[in-house]
């Protein structure tokens, strides 16, 4: 439907956060963990579209991975969908590798799930749906 968020990784979300307040001229709209996944996360709003920052809360994470190989950047980007499940089946259908084939519970009331990077030219792609 549009690009939901992108997502950016950071080393430290006190430093990022002072850094894209400054950018966007607004504060965060909403600072959130996600236990699960390691991490905890600020999200601007940017017109229709919102940026996510990540930090890792542990080094087990899949942010801290991504920053020891490569550094802090663009991580993943998000695409708001009507109906995730549906459109898990389909893309699973088209060949494309699903890290997640059930949909689990992300940041900003969210269901989500997660591409392999490998079958979307390297770049990371998350699937988003608003909970009811
Ligand atoms: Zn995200």
């Amino acid at each position: 439907m549009k690009i939901e968020h992108i997502g950016i990784a950071v080393k430290s979300l006190a430093s990022a956060d002072a850094v894209f307040e400054k950018l966007f001229n607004q504060p965060a709209y909403k600072k959130e963990g996600v236990a699960s996944e390691g991490v905890e996360t600020s999200f601007y709003q940017i017109g229709e579209s919102k940026i996510e920052l990540l930090e890792a809360t542990n080094p087990d994470s899949a942010i801290a991975k991504f920053i020891e190989k490569r550094g802090e950047g663009i991580h993943h980007i998000a695409f708001e969908v009507a109906d995730i499940d549906a459109e898990i089946q389909r893309l699973t259908a088209e060949g494309f590798q699903m890290i997640h084939t059930t949909p689990k519970d992300g940041a900003d009331n969210k269901k989500i799930a997660f591409l392999h990077p490998k079958s979307t030219s390297g770049v990371l792609v998350e699937l988003c749906q608003e909970k009811d």
